[in-house]
């Protein structure tokens, strides 16, 4: 169920190349060996699968990040993007960009400043015109959500925030401790 044939000639040339360059190169990718968090997401429509980890430091700051997967140039562009955002990051401040993401990728439009705080991720921007790869962008972000949830409510169960109903755009395996 791979699916390679994605049309980059739709794309405007920047965005092609940095999504093509963090397909090749992609950044984080790293295992890593004790995470505070750890979760594995899979895009059945694509075969797409990704696996994220997270070390808090002592303050909540992630100071560690790893992304690894397999499947199409978008879903694994997607994961390697979001991990260079991710460092120094507290939990709250993951969930809001990976909000902005869903916001962005559903078409909703985002303030210069959200834009911002998105950076190169907001390229993938770009596929939103191509609903069937909406999937594959979301796919990395909407496994760190569920990672990040599953941590919120380990930590303080009281905590645990509802985020926009709490629909995920599609069914994600995983958040599995000790999954791998
Ligand atoms: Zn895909």
């Amino acid at each position: 169920m791979s699916s390679p044939g994605f049309d980059f000639s739709e794309l405007d040339e920047l965005y092609r190349e940095i999504i093509l360059d963090h397909y090749r190169r992609p950044r984080n990718a790293e295992r890593l060996q004790s995470p505070t968090i750890e979760t594995h997401g899979l895009n059945p429509f694509c075969g797409d699968e990704s696996s994220i980890q997270l070390t808090l430091d002592g303050e909540g700051h992630v100071a560690q990040v790893g992304v690894q997967g397999r499947g199409c140039s978008i879903s694994q562009a997607s994961g390697s993007l979001m991990s260079d955002l991710l460092k120094g990051k507290t939990v709250e401040e993951a969930e809001e960009l990976t909000e902005l993401f869903r916001r962005a990728m559903q078409g909703k439009d985002l303030s210069v400043p959200e834009r911002e705080r998105l950076g190169e991720a907001d390229v993938l921007e770009g596929v939103r015109r191509f609903p069937v790869r909406i999937k594959c962008a979301l796919l990395a972000w909407m496994t760190l959500l569920e990672g990040l949830e599953g941590h919120r409510a380990k930590v303080s169960p009281s905590l645990t925030l509802p985020h926009n109903g709490g629909e995920t755009a599609f069914p994600l395996e995983g958040g599995r401790p000790g999954w791998g």
